[in-house]
């Protein structure tokens, strides 16, 4: 596997485009002939394709804010717009060979949210009172529903902590 974050810093450019090269042969069996850059502009959005240029741009944001298989997943999605909108077919999101084409190759649908700073996330932990396993999560359970996974012992709320 490629890794995303050598040392705590950005993926380099070209290895931006390789991973899309990649994708693109492993997935559609069509070259991807254009440039992949980052593109520190998109907020929220997760990758762009243009229309008149062909290229793609991604959020850096998806390297910290998320892990590799959702940027690739994202690279995915970008490429089904760019390889439809090349070859001449519906290249939109309400098209069905759009739906069908990011169902084939595993593409996501929506980017997930990449809004806020860099601030760490909130997280929650948990502790079951029987093996003492420390349970985290980002969001608040009911108790009395879940139980510890290892030994179904009842989960108590410890603290929120900083990730
Ligand atoms: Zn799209
Ligand atoms: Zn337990």
């Amino acid at each position: 596997m490629v890794s995303f974050l050598k040392g705590g810093n950005f993926m380099e450019t070209e290895e931006l485009q390789e991973l899309v090269e990649t994708v693109s042969l492993n997935f559609f069996d069509r070259p991807f002939r254009h440039k992949a850059v980052f593109n520190k502009r998109l907020r929220t959005t997760g990758g762009r394709y243009h229309l008149k240029t062909h290229n793609l741009d991604f959020n850096p944001k998806l390297l910290l804010k998320t892990d590799e298989n959702t940027l690739v997943g994202v690279i995915k999605h970008e490429l089904c717009h760019y390889h439809l909108h090349l070859s001449g077919e519906g290249y939109q999101h309400k098209d069905k060979t759009f739906k069908k084409l990011l169902k084939e190759v595993g593409g996501l649908r929506f980017t997930p949210s990449l809004t806020g700073k860099n601030e760490p996330k909130r997280v929650l932990k948990y502790q079951c009172l029987t093996c003492k396993t420390v349970v985290k999560r980002q969001r608040c359970f009911d108790t009395d529903k879940y139980v510890c996974a290892k030994c179904r012992g009842k989960l108590q709320f410890v603290e929120p902590i900083k990730s």
